[in-house]
């Protein structure tokens, strides 16, 4: 059942597609001890033979028959304890019939089979015509019912067993696996590495990574901590993963438990469709992590990819979750981890505005895709759930946690609940039960809140000052609860909050409410009116705020809040509000303030101000020391569309920055500006990135990828569609075609049917292509396009993928151009009309503006 509330205007849509249905673990035979693998590689084939033994303890007397997961594979012979057994086979489950029916001992279940040209589990990573550079790797994806498509297996996470790997390659590639390396033989021209695993762990986390690395070595304590990196890469490599032994001591100590595998390994491959996959000891990541120097200024983003499959190995690995619908226990302990590492690494500031920035990524989700309970066993494929509801909302419900708890008792509970819990299975339950154990809080109510129903409160909060009996006054309501025409309570929070009134001199006068009805109003005797209200302090609850206070406060707030987030929601409430008065705030606050996160969010306020006098209040904020804030500024700047900011955008791209992003923002907003009023600067503006992706690779393709997302802003021509279209060729960097594939969507919808022929048969062709990566860019693509015609090919995208997340993406893309059709082009030429009046409106604001404070 779906909780999402249905208004008139916002149309539900649920998280749960056509054919979504219970899962549950299958009945269990027995327990799984230990699984070995011995294979032989293939590599020109792509192809691999081998063995698998399971040995399988039955959990009761007489069981005849036992079923394995097994996908695509080539099976040759089953044997159990060395005798032959028959067995049926139907590509997806392999069911033994055993001769003798199962006594309590042991069974030696070993499986003769063979795999050729998998489509998922195992991946051959190779050079090919049009990328004869690429190099040569195998390596594996488990998560989340994936181990099946390249060894037989007992497929999910409640089965927990110890495991090794034997596996046999041409002597110049190296092979990582979990655990120890026990051996690594050189037979003739071959080498045979042999990989053991003592500690137990489920099949989705075993793992085999193959290629010619270079191989980087440094230690925690006594424990190998290793880096492997394409040959040439090792300095990336140290830079981007190099904080690893730091992060492991903190980790040790946040979680109360030591590291516990006997070594740590990470290897970065290439076409990885994950950012990083936290296999037991041995952590997978995509070599698109790997920073160059430029890249580190501002890039934080591989640092917390680096530490949340590392909190991953106490998070998913040591606990291991028992069905996916519990994932979020990992998943948002290890967006939390994020947080936290924030904190000890850059400060409290920098984690408060890390937080927020997921909560925000939630929202987004909630507002833009579904609303689903946290934990849900209702849906097609597991691969589902890894959405943000999962990770970033997980996260928030662990801030939640610590806020209720305080440090201590929070750092008291996940000790426990990872000491009581190492090397077995959880449920969402067992956290409450460890919370419990180890503070008394019992947390069942917020847990029933937010992770076992959908959603969040949406707070509005009217403060008012009464200065003849010196009384504060404070109105909340619950909006979230408002439209509920069934006039149920379902939708209400029942949460204590504190809330401080603050002065600018004197300590603030914090009170803690009860706040559970949809609306409630609160009285307070204040000695003195408060400079400014602070709703939720420390910002431990996940929820939306619309602040209704006066502008004196919400200015004192943004000047004299020591909490950077308060100081973020006083700048967004201004900027409702408007004025030149605000705008003089906003652009104070932009130079002043100490914290680049507010500077940032102060940025995009200003940004969507229509007053002359923001813009210049925003220039000054090129010069900002911090790139991301430059960026930001850039952005905020291209929402003006003025020949002024225009000009300004256009020197910043030519002169360049310190900061890849900010050169990509820059060039963005370029191709952004050049319609309406600036729509005869379209020429300029499309010869400038085309110079730029004729000069600038850089990182990633970071810079080029920024020129691209430019051209497919100017919708109207067709010279950008043409430039597009060349980047989207086989033999183009893969991240920069992605982006192309991807542009493709945008620059479609001012183009002309021939031309939209055009970007539609581009498309289709493109999707049939089966990497994963470039099926979710022309998904994308297609989602953004306004034409019937893009819905068949997503029709046929969803029927062929076999990724579930693609599937997914392009169900809802559907809906998207359903919706995208019914907007029509009069109401586009009205709203280009519209778009005009407006930039009138605001010559003539900015100017009434400037004469109102003159006679003030
Ligand atoms: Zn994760």
């Amino acid at each position: 059942m779906s909780l999402y509330f249905d208004t008139e205007e916002k149309k539900s849509k649920s998280f749960e597609l056509p054919g979504a249905k219970p899962h549950y673990n299958p009945d269990r035979p027995g327990q799984v001890n230990h699984i070995c693998l011995d294979l032989v590689l293939d590599i020109p084939n792509q192809s691999f033979q081998g063995t698998c033994t399971i040995t399988l303890t039955p959990v009761r007397k007489g069981i005849k028959q036992l079923t394995l997961d097994a996908v695509d594979l080539d099976i040759e012979s089953v044997l159990v304890d060395e005798t032959r057994q028959p067995f049926d086979y139907d590509g997806e489950k392999i069911q033994i019939n055993l001769l003798q029916p199962a006594t309590e001992e042991p069974l030696h279940i070993t499986i003769a089979y063979g795999v050729d040209h998998p489509q998922r589990g195992i991946y051959f990573i190779q050079p090919d015509e049009h990328y004869p550079d690429k190099p040569t790797q195998v390596w594996t994806q488990g998560e989340d019912e994936d181990s099946r498509f390249w060894f037989p297996c007992f497929d999910y996470p409640g089965q927990l067993a110890t495991s090794e790997i034997k596996v046999r390659v041409p002597a110049k590639y190296m092979a990582v696996s979990n655990g120890e390396l026990i051996s690594a033989e050189a037979v003739g021209s071959d080498k045979i590495y042999h990989w053991y695993q003592k500690q137990v762990h489920p099949t989705y986390l075993m793992t085999l990574a193959v290629g010619d690395f270079a191989e980087l070595t440094d230690s925690w304590q006594d424990i190998p901590v290793n880096y492997y990196v394409e040959k040439g890469r090792e300095e990336d490599g140290q830079r981007s993963m190099g904080k690893t032994p730091r992060m492991m001591e903190y980790l040790s100590k946040k979680y109360g438990y030591s590291y516990p595998y006997p070594k740590y390994a990470q290897v970065c491959v290439d076409d990885f469709i994950f950012g990083g996959m936290e296999n037991t000891s041995t952590t997978l990541l995509t070599d698109r992590c790997l920073l160059d120097e430029r890249a580190s200024i501002d890039n934080r983003r591989t640092e917390s990819l680096v530490l949340h499959e590392l909190a991953h190995q106490w998070f998913g690995d040591l606990v291991v979750i028992k069905h996916w619908s519990h994932a979020w226990i990992k998943e948002g302990m290890a967006s939390y981890a994020e947080v936290l590492w924030t904190e000890q690494e850059y400060g409290q500031d920098d984690a408060a505005y890390y937080l927020l920035n997921e909560a925000k990524s939630y929202l987004n989700e909630d507002s833009s895709r579904y609303r689903r309970p946290i934990v849900t066993n209702i849906y097609r494929e597991a691969i589902e759930l890894y959405d943000r509801h999962l990770y970033e909302k997980g996260a928030c419900v662990y801030h939640m946690i610590r806020g209720i708890l305080g440090q201590e008792l929070f750092d008291k509970a996940i000790h426990t609940f990872v000491n009581d819990n190492a090397h077995k299975t959880v449920e969402t339950i067992d956290l409450l039960r460890a919370i419990d154990s180890a503070t008394g809080y019992n947390l069942a109510g917020l847990f029933d809140q937010y992770v076992f129903r959908g959603g969040h409160p949406d707070y509005k909060i009217a403060y008012s000052w009464d200065s003849d009996s010196n009384l504060a006054k404070l109105t909340l309501t619950q909006t979230q609860a408002k439209n509920n025409k069934t006039g149920s309570d379902s939708e209400l929070f029942d949460l204590k909050i504190p809330i401080g009134f603050g002065y600018i001199d004197n300590a603030p006068q914090n009170y803690t409410l009860r706040i559970h009805q949809q609306e409630q109003s609160f009285y307070f005797p204040l000695e003195k009116k408060p400079d400014f209200i602070s709703f939720d302090v420390g910002n431990y609850i996940l929820k939306t705020v619309k602040l209704e206070y006066p502008v004196t406060e919400l200015k004192n707030q943004l000047k004299y809040d020591s909490d950077p987030v308060f100081r973020i929601y006083a700048a967004q409430a201004l900027e409702k509000k408007g004025g030149l008065e605000v705008v003089k705030a906003l652009s104070t606050s932009l130079i002043e303030d100490s914290f680049w996160g507010v500077r940032v969010e102060v940025a995009k306020t200003l940004g969507n101000i229509k007053l002359n006098q923001a813009e210049e209040g925003l220039v000054k904020g090129l010069q900002d020391k911090d790139a991301r804030v430059r960026r930001a500024v850039i952005e905020a700047l291209g929402n003006s569309k003025t020949v002024s900011s225009y000009e300004t955008i256009k020197q910043c791209l030519e002169k360049g920055d310190a900061s890849y992003y900010a050169e990509a923002s820059a060039a963005r907003s370029l191709g952004g500006m050049v319609s309406g009023n600036l729509k005869e600067k379209q020429e300029e503006a499309i010869a400038t990135l085309l110079e730029i992706l004729n000069t600038r690779a850089g990182w990633n393709e970071t810079v080029r990828s920024g020129a691209i997302g430019g051209l497919s802003k100017i919708t109207t021509s067709v010279t950008a569609v043409d430039i597009i279209i060349q980047y989207t060729k086989p033999g183009t960097p893969q991240a920069l075609r992605l982006a192309a594939i991807r542009a493709l969507g945008a620059v479609s919808t001012g183009q002309t049917p021939e031309k939209i022929a055009e970007i539609l048969e581009q498309l289709e062709s493109l999707s049939g292509e089966s990497f994963f990566l470039t099926q979710v860019a022309v998904t994308s693509a297609l989602g953004q396009m306004q034409t019937p015609k893009a819905i068949s090919i997503l029709q046929k995208l969803s029927a062929q993928s076999p990724d579930g997340r693609v599937k997914r993406r392009a169900e809802e893309a559907i809906s998207k151009v359903q919706k995208n059709i019914g907007s029509d082009k009069a109401v586009k030429e009205l709203r280009e009309e519209l778009d005009k009046l407006k930039k009138d409106n605001q010559d003539l604001k900015s100017r009434l503006e400037k004469l109102e404070a003159k006679n003030k």
